[in-house]
């Protein structure tokens, strides 16, 4: 069985001070888990901090951003690249995020070349793709995955499909407490896996990490963690209490 990954991301809350203080009660609380992969995703400011309060006592927890420039260096006034990240201890960084997406243009093609200088760089991108409220209602959930995902991973070899985390989050159900039903999210994990499959082979669709994002909670992440077709979950808005991201890495690790 696959580890479970249950990340948090804090989207642009949190000063560095309030970080190290969010993730010390995190600690005090977060039963000892091995069985599961914690990431902790503030926001960049944040990230020497909480870099800061990790170390051997914390070994399956790990550093991630929300977002990174294509490009190693240069003209790029506001943008942080991927070896800037690497540099600070990031593992994961976060791309295609919906709001990222809607309120800031980002593209396929960005994404694509976000990717390509993550994996460049020994940094593992988890790519977040959804379909908005209109495009279900059309049924289009599928056509719209299916684009994004190649549209972001088509340029990539089965190898380096290894190092990619793909989580689903249907734009409706995030930050709005209208999570998805499992099983809409698990069918929307099964196209992922088969689009996957017939892109590059079987064991790539098979073995491709897919987080469920949208409106995860304490109360709900153990039916979606229940589901054989979700990897794990991005968590947004419950990562912001302590209490309940602990809880939903202490359900991860029972289900485990
Ligand atoms: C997210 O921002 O990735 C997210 C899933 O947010 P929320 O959990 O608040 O819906």
């Amino acid at each position: 069985m696959r580890r479970f990954l249950i990340a948090g991301n804090w989207k642009m809350n949190k000063t560095a001070t309030e970080a190290v203080m969010l993730v010390r009660q995190f600690f005090e609380q977060l039963p000892k888990t091995s069985r599961v992969d914690i990431i902790l995703a503030p926001p960049f400011t944040a990230l020497p901090a909480v870099a800061g309060t990790l170390g051997p006592q914390t070994p399956h927890v790990s550093l991630g951003a929300q977002n990174v420039f294509w490009e190693d260096h240069g003209a790029f006034t506001g943008e942080v690249s991927a070896p800037m990240l690497a540099d600070l201890h990031c593992q994961y960084v976060i791309v295609g995020h919906s709001e990222r997406r809607q309120l800031l243009g980002e593209t396929d093609a960005a994404v694509a070349k976000k990717i390509t200088a993550l994996l460049r760089h020994g940094l593992r991108p988890i790519v977040c793709v959804g379909e908005t409220k209109d495009e279900r209602l059309r049924h289009e959930t599928e056509r719209v995955v299916s684009r994004q995902i190649l549209g972001g991973l088509g340029h990539l070899s089965a190898d380096q499909l290894d190092f990619v985390t793909i989580a689903y989050e249907p734009v409706w159900a995030i930050g709005t407490g209208e999570a998805a039903s499992v099983d809409q999210a698990a069918l929307v994990h099964r196209h992922i896996r088969t689009v996957m499959t017939s892109q590059w082979k079987t064991s790539v669709g098979h073995n491709i990490r897919i987080l469920y994002g949208g409106s995860v909670n304490a109360k709900n992440a153990g039916t979606f963690l229940a589901s054989p077709e979700v990897n794990g979950a991005l968590v947004g808005g419950a990562c912001l209490d302590p209490a309940a991201f602990a809880t939903i890495a202490a359900i991860a690790e029972a289900t485990s």
